[in-house]
């Protein structure tokens, strides 16, 4: 049923990639005369001159000890921004084909179809936040490419029913596209390992959260060697720096202390969400399987305001369908959170007697 090398885009399928200085040589040598870079070194560190591998095998063999998948079904975007563009680009002919999301969800799977010119259907989530399977099925024709799914979902927090996703899995021809950016904050298992049974799928992941390397735009995708082929001769050739692959690298060997940082986020998301609850105007705080809190409060968008006045930012979603009267909090430090749950104190003072 499912066929890669029909749901290509036919410029991508011909596609002869870029042959940079660094794809024709990867030897070592002693004398690089190749690339016209600055022989003389750099007002920095003299290592900024030289291109960086275009393919970040280093980083990619540590990811894939970590992640227990072979470096060959790893794909690194300049943040996982650039992975959801070159899956447009690589699966989407403009102006013809579709693609479905799953609102409310994360807002660049929508802007990069407009940037790029692709259709999008919407099958927005039940009010328990859950895919609604016979609504992605009715939208679903011969132009259908991609079928965004997010889990856990942002903004709601919560992760898709595993049984729903795997229907959509069985069931769809086109690629199945699932965002984990928030996995390790999760109950929930990653889809990666079941890369080997689902050809259709490709799981992303990122820097930007648990890692705590967003500034470094670093982005994740897994999937099948032959899909991961299609972006690596699609995307800019040196799109992860020098700098970002070094820095990568370093932290990967850190994984214990980015084990200790999710416990320590995972444990204090629970407390914010007790002291939440006991908030009056406070009418839900939705379970998360994430880093933030999807909280529903009365006067959601008053709040949000006085809240800037205290040098505080949320994110005000109330205006988001099926989010009506919610703020997304991120959790912060102790120090942060006491100081938010200090300012609603306030804004109930305020509310009552001002
Ligand atoms: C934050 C986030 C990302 C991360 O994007 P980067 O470009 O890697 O920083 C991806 N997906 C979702 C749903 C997010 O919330």
């Amino acid at each position: 049923m499912f066929d890669l090398e029909k749901l290509i885009r036919p410029n991508i399928k011909s596609l002869v990639a870029y042959s940079s200085a660094r794809d024709e040589f990867s030897g070592q040598a002693d004398v690089y005369l190749d690339a016209n870079e600055n022989s003389l070194g750099s007002p920095l560190t003299k290592w900024y001159n030289r291109y960086p591998d275009p393919h970040q095998w280093a980083v990619k063999k540590a990811l894939s000890a970590i992640k227990g998948i072979a470096p060959e079904h790893i794909f690194l975007g300049n943040g996982s921004d650039e992975c959801i563009d070159l899956l447009y680009r690589c699966f989407c002919n403009p102006g013809k084909d579709n693609a479905i999301i799953c609102p409310p969800t994360y807002g660049m799977y929508q802007v990069s179809a407009n940037i790029n010119d692709v259709e999008l259907r919407i099958a927005p989530l039940l009010d328990d936040f859950q895919l609604n399977l016979a609504h992605i099925e009715t939208l679903i024709d011969e132009n259908t490419k991609l079928i965004w799914l997010c889990s856990p979902n942002n903004p709601t927090g919560n992760s898709l029913n595993r049984t729903d996703i795997e229907m959509v899995l069985n069931n769809f021809s086109g690629l199945v596209v699932i965002d984990e950016a928030y996995i390790n904050f999760a109950k929930q298992k990653t889809f990666i390992q079941e890369l080997g049974e689902y050809p259709n799928l490709v799981v992303m992941q990122t820097f930007s959260k648990a890692w705590g390397l967003a500034a470094l735009r670093l982005g994740m995708a897994f999937a099948s060697k032959e899909i991961i082929d299609i972006f690596n001769k699609t995307k800019p050739p040196y799109n992860i720096n020098q700098a970002t692959q070094e820095l990568a690298l370093k932290a990967l060997e850190e994984v214990g202390q980015v084990n200790d940082m999710i416990n320590e986020i995972v444990d204090m998301r629970e407390a914010l969400a007790d002291v939440l609850k006991q908030v009056p105007t406070v009418e839900k705080v939705y379970p998360s399987d994430a880093n933030f809190l999807l909280v529903k409060i009365k006067d959601a968008h008053k709040l949000y305001g006085f809240l800037l006045t205290k040098g505080i930012v949320v994110r005000d979603r109330s205006k988001v369908k099926l989010c009506e009267d919610c703020l997304r909090i991120t959790v912060g430090t102790e120090k942060e959170n006491t100081d938010l749950i200090d300012a609603l104190a306030e804004w109930l003072e305020v509310a009552n007697f001002g």
